[in-house]
């Protein structure tokens, strides 16, 4: 029997995929590598966009790989491509090119879309966007650059990220949401004043417990939106972060476990065998907190990107990783380290408000399952973050509560 170069197939090119790939090309110089995304470029930097957005980054700086990067490996990356279909039996995965690409280890890394407003009169109006891709960011800024209001919706991360640029951008900003404070799931009451007070200190008027009914236009563009408790707000341009959708549509039809993600062990193989998947995604056995989750970080997913890789080539390395997330949050930082989410029963917490720099409040909250750390939020200052890392990474044992809320002093 012919015995042929192994051939990879990778689904998305985010940092999960385009890391999986290269760890595949340093790992065998003569397979053949199929790196398929529906966009218009090689990687870029996600976690770059808010401060393109707001107009401190240049693109080129967001950028992170280029063509040349590609051939120089040989990894053939195939750009505005959407895979439609990928059939387990056959070992192909289908483009909407009617391409064929038979694989014999695949890669799902194909991330989540934005979930859309689905109110009255957002279908038929411009200057509604999401903000996920380069693409979205461009558009916001040049509607950004004509607009005078703004309205950012939701509770998640992407809608403050949206919000801040608005406000930085000396729009007349609204922050509206459903929830009674921001991140609903991770911080509480407490955490929800500091932010909107560090909000509030950039002009953004804060609206909660309020959502929108209908969107009023004029001349096919925005006018106002009117809300279900009967507010009227201004905005020229609406930017949402109503959480995302994860792409697993396109598993359809096949034996792949699919939950809320593409369903994982920790070693990022799924209940098919050859078939892997990494990121947003993935919906992973974490040996940490040991259950599967998904987790929409950007240091997860090159990690998942960097094991997946090594796995679909032979190895046999399970993922073992504190995936870290700071953003700046206006003037201040927001650090999430590991599993921080106060949905989860089985995790217990602990926060402190306390006064910090510029004005603005410290605020910090961390996560134990059976007296282990397994995660924590910042917001302010983010001193003591390596060390609480560190602990994460480690395992340590707090038994008591003294011990535990020792750690929300840790400088
Ligand atoms: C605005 C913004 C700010 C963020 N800020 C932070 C931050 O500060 N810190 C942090 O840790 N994380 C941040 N994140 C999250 C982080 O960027 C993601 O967790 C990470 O990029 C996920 O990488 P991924 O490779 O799993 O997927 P993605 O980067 O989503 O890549 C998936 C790719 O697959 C493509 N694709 C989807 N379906 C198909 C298909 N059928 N066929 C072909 N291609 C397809 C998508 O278009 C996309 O290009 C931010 C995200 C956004 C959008």
């Amino acid at each position: 029997m012919a015995v042929h170069d192994k051939r990879y197939v990778i689904i998305g090119n985010g940092v999960a995929g385009t890391t999986a790939a290269e760890t595949l090309r340093k790992n065998d110089p003569n397979c053949s590598i199929h790196l398929i995304t529906n966009e218009p470029y090689p990687l870029y930097n996600r976690v770059s966009l808010p401060r393109f957005l707001q107009g401190v980054l240049a693109e080129q700086k967001v950028m992170i790989r280029n063509f040349t990067w590609h051939e120089q490996r040989n990894i053939h990356l195939l750009i505005e491509t959407l895979v439609t279909r990928v059939d387990t039996d056959e070992r192909v995965v289908v483009t909407d090119k009617g391409e064929h690409f038979p694989y014999d280890a695949l890669l799902i890394a194909n991330g989540g879309w934005a979930n859309p407003l689905r109110v009255s009169g957002a279908k038929d109006v411009k200057h509604v966007y999401n903000f996920v891709t380069l693409d979205d960011a461009k558009t916001i800024i040049a509607r950004m650059l004509e607009s005078r209001t703004a309205l950012a919706y939701g509770g998640s991360f992407i809608s403050y990220e949206m919000c801040d640029g608005f406000a930085v951008r000396k729009l007349d900003t609204t922050w509206l949401m459903r929830g009674p404070y921001w991140l609903r799931n991770v911080l509480d009451p407490e955490g929800g004043e500091v932010v909107d007070a560090i909000a509030k200190k950039f002009g953004v008027e804060v609206v909660h417990g309020d959502e929108v009914a209908e969107i009023v236009a004029k001349n096919g563009v925005p006018s106002y939106v009117k809300t279900a408790k009967g507010r009227q707000i201004q905005a020229d341009v609406i930017g949402i972060g109503l959480g995302i959708r994860l792409n697993t549509r396109i598993l359809a039809g096949t034996a792949i476990e699919v939950r809320n993600g593409v369903v994982v062990n920790e070693y990022l193989e799924t209940n098919v065998a050859g078939v892997y998947a990494a990121g947003d995604i993935a919906e992973f056995f974490d040996v940490a907190i040991g259950h599967h989750h998904t987790m929409g970080t950007w240091d997860n997913a090159m990690g998942h990107g960097r094991i997946a890789g090594a796995n679909m080539g032979g190895d046999h390395q399970p993922y073992h990783d504190v995936p870290t997330y700071t953003s700046p949050l206006f003037d201040v930082n927001i650090a999430v380290i590991g599993t921080a989410r106060s949905d989860s029963p089985e995790l217990e917490s602990i926060a402190r408000r306390e006064p910090g720099e510029k004005g603005n409040e410290n605020y910090r909250k961390l996560f134990f399952r059976e007296n282990k750390l397994v995660g924590a939020l910042m917001i302010g200052s983010p001193k003591g973050r390596k060390k609480l890392v560190d602990i994460v990474k480690n395992q340590q044992v707090f038994a008591s509560a003294a011990e535990r809320e020792a750690l929300l002093g840790l400088r």
